[in-house]
């Protein structure tokens, strides 16, 4: 089973004890900074030069240093730009100006898992990565809550990262809901795996394709979008509450009985082999590399993936019909933000 800790395991004075440096205050940065500071942590942000995160930053009462100073000030620095940047910021800005003994603490093992970054010998290395977007692990924080995190020691000179880690993992409130032992491997692999099969690729997928099915059949696309996207979320709260099982209770009959005979003949087994493609992928870093060396070139794919994206039918239907739900709120506000996490 599982190795999983909460806030009795962990003691909250080793991370109040050190001078944090959270670079980035984008999605999990905020979050980072401002649980730690909630926490009684001595915290720093460190952003460029004319950053635009900037202002929000300051606007919440936190110091603000260049990456270089605050990287200097700390002694425990916090990786929190987006992962295709990380190596590039870490060689220029962070390890010159490394303190002997610094601690580094990474959301998501991308950069050591796939070798772009390799930290110094007496680096103590450890990842505390929440499994939900930076916005819930605000909120959840400032609800007397927290989002589970998952937490794992790559490098521990100094015999306390795991100590360290807990602690840190304490004071962004995840401990509140509770820490898994994994290792960097593991986390970067599936999380990566989680994103491209179901959460994100695979979810995104099997809606476009169950609209495409109405509507190119003359059915209105308006209720094939509530069908195959807006009831998807209702479907998938009663997973999180009661499982499958829960799920299949609430509906009818004659949805069960669908589910179970239609269920394996649309996600054919064949989709399965496509899964482990995917996962054989991520393990050999092919996915990795197609990723950071579109980066590299200034994200061709990926720009023309995401306009190519953009350009769905389902998406200009959906607008429509979003506005007129008033509950409903579009553009990136807290509520809405979502990544595969
Ligand atoms: P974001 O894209 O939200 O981070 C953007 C922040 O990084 C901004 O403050 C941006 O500043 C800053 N930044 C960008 N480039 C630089 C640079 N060269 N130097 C200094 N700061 C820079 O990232 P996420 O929060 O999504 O991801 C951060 C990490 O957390 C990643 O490792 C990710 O995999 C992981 N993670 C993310 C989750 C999420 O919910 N998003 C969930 C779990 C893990 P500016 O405003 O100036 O552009
Ligand atoms: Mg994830
Ligand atoms: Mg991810």
């Amino acid at each position: 089973a599982a190795e999983m800790f909460y806030d009795d395991d962990a003691d909250l004075s080793l991370i109040q004890g050190r001078k944090v440096a959270v670079i980035g205050y984008g999605s999990q940065g905020h979050a980072h900074a401002l649980n730690l500071r909630d926490s009684g942590v001595d915290v720093r942000v460190g952003l460029a030069e004319g950053s635009r995160s900037r202002a929000k930053a300051e606007a919440e009462g936190l110091r603000v240093l260049t990456v270089a100073e605050a990287v200097k000030e700390a002694d425990v620095v916090v990786i929190l730009t987006p992962d295709q940047v990380q190596r590039t910021v870490y060689a220029e800005e962070i390890q010159p100006n490394l303190n002997e003994g610094t601690a580094l603490v990474f959301g998501h093992g991308f950069n050591i898992r796939f070798g772009y970054i390799t930290p110094e010998p007496g680096s103590d290395v450890l990842m505390v990565a929440p499994k939900g977007p930076g916005h819930l692990v605000r909120r959840e924080y400032t609800d007397g809550r927290g989002v589970p995190v998952i937490v794992a020691v790559e490098q521990d000179p100094s015999g306390q990262a795991w100590d360290l880690a807990k602690s840190y993992a304490k004071a962004i409130g995840g401990l509140r809901a509770g820490g898994i032992r994994t290792t960097f491997t593991e986390e970067t692999e599936t999380d990566l795996f989680g994103e491209q099969a179901v959460l994100c690729g695979g979810a995104s997928q099997l809606v476009m394709y169950g609209f495409e099915t109405l509507t190119e059949a003359g059915y209105q696309p308006e209720v094939a979008y509530f069908e195959c996207l807006h009831e998807l979320k209702l479907i998938v709260d009663l997973m999180i509450e009661g499982g499958i099982a829960k799920q299949r209770w609430s509906i009818s009959d004659t949805a069960e009985f669908g589910d179970y005979v239609s269920g394996p003949r649309v996600i054919s087994p064949e989709v399965k082999d496509n899964m482990k493609a995917v996962l054989a992928d991520i393990q050999d870093g092919t996915f990795a590399k197609r990723f950071i060396d579109d980066q590299d070139a200034g994200a061709p794919e990926f720009t023309r993936l995401r306009e190519q994206g953009a350009q769905h039918p389902i998406e200009k239907t959906g607008k429509q019909l979003r506005s007129l739900m008033s509950w409903i709120k579009d553009g990136a506000s807290d509520s809405d933000y979502v990544e595969g996490s």
